[in-house]
C-alpha cells in the first residue's frame, strides 16, 4: 500500500502558492508511517517552520492497475473520505528553490491525515460535483468544489497508473483547493463533504 498525493490541482491553489497551473498532473508518494488514523491527535513534526494544512478528497483504490484507460479508472476506486495533506511549507519552499525533492517535508510520520467516515463508491457517485470545506477551531479556511480540479479523478489515475502500478488500498491524494494555512498546538480540524463531516483531528503537542 502506498499514499500517492497530487500537486496543484486546483487552479486558486497554484495561484497563492505562486506557481504555474500544470500542463500535467504532478504527483508524488508518502510512505504508509505518514498515516494518521483517526482518533489520533496530529503530532507536529520536529522541522522549523510553519505545518500547512491541505484539504482534500482521498480515494480509496481496490485493485490492481497498470495503464488503466481514464474511461475505466472511476472502476477502481472503492471509496472516498477527506483527508488533510500536512505539509512543513517552510522547508518544503526552501527544498523547491534547491530543486530537492520533496519528502522531508511532506513524507513525515502522521502527515497524512484520514478522515473518521469512508463513504462507498456507487453508481450515482459524481467526485467532480462536491463541496470540500475545512474548519479551523470553527472558522472556515479552505472551501471550494471539486467541479474546480485541474485534472479530474478519473484522468488523474489513468495518468498515475502509467508510472506507477496501482494496488489494493492505495490511497490517493487529489489535491487541496485554496486557503490553506498554519496548524499549531491546540487547533481543531473539521473536514465536511457536501456539508457532512467526515474528519476530525485536533493537534497535540510538538
Ligand atoms: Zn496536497
Amino acid at each position: 500500500m502506498k499514499v500517492i498525493c497530487i500537486g496543484r490541482n486546483y487552479a486558486d491553489h497554484a495561484k497563492e502558492l505562486g506557481t504555474e497551473t500544470p500542463t500535467e498532473p504532478i504527483f508524488f508518494l508518502k510512505p504508509t508511517t505518514a498515516c494518521l488514523y483517526p482518533g489520533q491527535p496530529i503530532r507536529l513534526p520536529d522541522i522549523p517552520g510553519e505545518i500547512e494544512h491541505e484539504l482534500e478528497l482521498v480515494l480509496m483504490i481496490d485493485s490492481y492497475a497498470k495503464d488503466v484507460p481514464a474511461s475505466m479508472a472511476l472502476g477502481l476506486v472503492a471509496s472516498f473520505t477527506l483527508g488533510l495533506d500536512l505539509t512543513a511549507r517552510t522547508l518544503q519552499n526552501q527544498l523547491k528553490a534547491k530543486g530537492l525533492p520533496w519528502e522531508k517535508a511532506k513524507a513525515w510520520d502522521g502527515s497524512a491525515v484520514l478522515g473518521e467516515v469512508e463513504l462507498p463508491m456507487t453508481a450515482s457517485t459524481d467526485l467532480q460535483a462536491f463541496t470540500m470545506e475545512l474548519k479551523k477551531n470553527g472558522q472556515t479556511v479552505q472551501k471550494d468544489t471539486t467541479a474546480n480540479m485541474i485534472f479530474p479523478v478519473a484522468d488523474l489515475i489513468a495518468y498515475v497508473s502509467r508510472f506507477i502500478t496501482l494496488e489494493p488500498g492505495d490511497l490517493l491524494f487529489t489535491g487541496t483547493p485554496a486557503g490553506i494555512g498554519p496548524i499549531a498546538e491546540g487547533d481543531v480540524l473539521e473536514g465536511f463533504l457536501n456539508g457532512k463531516r467526515l474528519l476530525h483531528a485536533t493537534v497535540g503537542k510538538r
